[in-house]
């Protein structure tokens, strides 16, 4: 491993086997952290190959367990977001796609920190079961085409690791690292077909479009090499996605989105994931067809269906789906009017997730208790006119003391200007 640090830290590549060694032994608990970490440094500054980093994720993928997905008919698909606020895409785009006959295998995961995760949302439904264990798993998507659930096996150990080695010592912000840790366990899933929704600005991990890019790029091109049909989005994360920030409040607005009541970036952002799947896949030969027969889904209802379905199928009610009023509601809910008139020209995302996590709807640590009933609805967005007494946002909490608390820090996120401003563009690019 010394030899390993120095060749990387002089600006060598690693060979395959150098690579299937270092990942197998630290797996195992055969090379040290402090060696590790200066590998981690070394590989930060000086880069990986793409073939170097095929190989690390190839490596890491097969550190675990594997998910089979072969006993499933048809494309299968699978999507993941570097994640933001407000993100509730999956809830939307899963059964939408599900509803043009590509299958959803699904493993996802719960929140922390100031992002919100997708089993957490799922189970406002009442009785909504994230551990129906694999065989109930593959037998749903068989029947109905889709499940979400949480990780049932020992998915990338050498990931789990890892990034804890890496977020105590610097060394998260490296491409072929983001890259392999991501793209390790999305292979590991066992889909045929990934789309990666790569978030930049002030709520997400990669804060420039630039980096986002880089990212994009890296994630896609190494899908490929690893034989699987990968395409990327990269969306704007300088404002929350929707309107809701919250638990059930998030899956309110997905309904309405699949109801088509709610329109916009959240809709927007589901057609094109949705498109790419569907591209990929080869069920439409082009992005027009694709988004007419994505539209169709939510136009006959067909999403929703299949949302109820799945609820049903996991342990849920399907009238949950059709009507919310049994979901999670806080009991204090208080506007924010505005102090000040003019266009809202910017709204501190990562804020607004902390707002949500102050009012208990986010994990501070991995083991903590959240609400699912709590957070916010934002009534304006970039570029939207405000008055004077003009409500800002709705805080659902669960007191009042930490709902005026939460009311402070959401005018506190808002910037106005007398000029009016530009909406910023939400789909910045697309990696095919
Ligand atoms: N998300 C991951 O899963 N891994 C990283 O390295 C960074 C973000």
């Amino acid at each position: 491993m010394t030899d390993l640090i120095a060749k990387k830290r002089d600006g060598h590549d690693l060979s395959t086997d150098e690579i299937n060694y270092m990942i197998r032994a630290y797996t195992r608990g055969e090379i040290e952290d402090y060696q590790m970490s200066a590998m981690c440094m070394a590989i930060l500054f000086r880069g990986m190959y793409d073939r170097e980093t095929l190989d690390l994720t190839m490596a890491m993928m097969h550190s675990g367990d594997l998910i089979d997905l072969s006993a499933i008919e048809g494309v299968k698909a699978d999507k993941h977001s570097t994640g933001g606020v407000g993100d509730k895409t999956s809830l939307i785009l899963c059964p939408m796609v599900a509803a043009c006959g590509v299958k959803i295998a699904k493993m996802s995961g719960r929140g922390l920190g100031h992002t919100g995760g997708t089993l957490d949302k799922l189970e406002s439904f009442p009785g909504f079961n994230i551990s129906i264990g694999e065989e109930r798993f593959i037998d749903n998507v068989r029947r109905i085409g889709i499940s979400l659930i949480g990780q049932t096996a020992d998915i990338v150990p050498a990931d789990k690791k890892l990034y804890a080695l890496r977020d105590v010592t610097g060394t998260v912000p490296s491409i072929p690292l983001i890259v392999s840790s991501i793209m390790s366990k999305k292979l590991a899933s066992g889909a045929d077909v990934i789309v990666l929704d790569v978030k930049c600005g002030s709520g997400a991990f990669m804060k420039t479009e630039h980096q986002a890019r880089e990212l994009a790029q890296g994630l896609t091109r190494i899908g490929k090499l690893a034989g699987k049909k990968c395409a990327a989005v990269i969306t704007d994360m300088d404002q929350p996605l929707g309107h809701a920030v919250g638990n059930a409040l998030e899956v309110k607005e997905a309904i309405s989105v699949l109801k088509g009541e709610t329109k916009g970036d959240l809709l927007e952002l589901c057609l094109s994931l949705g498109g790419l799947i569907l591209t990929e896949s080869g069920i439409v030969p082009n992005d027009e067809r694709a988004r007419e027969m994505l539209q169709e889904t939510i136009t006959s209802g067909a999403a929703l269906k299949k949302l109820a379905e799945m609820v049903e199928a996991q342990d849920g009610e399907a009238r949950d789906v059709y009507d919310t009023s049994r979901l999670p509601l806080a009991p204090v809910r208080i506007e924010v009017p505005s102090r000040t008139a003019g266009y809202l020209s910017h709204i501190e995302c990562d804020e607004v997730g902390m707002i949500s996590m102050h009012l208990g709807g986010g994990r501070e640590t991995k083991d903590s208790e959240i609400d699912l009933s709590v957070g916010l609805i934002l009534h304006k967005k970039v570029g939207d006119h405000v008055e004077i007494g003009e409500s800002l946002g709705t805080i659902h909490a669960r007191d009042e003391k930490t709902a005026e608390e939460a009311a402070a820090l959401l005018r506190a996120c808002c910037t106005f200007s007398d000029e009016p401003v530009e909406r910023p563009a939400f789909i910045k690019a697309v990696i095919r």
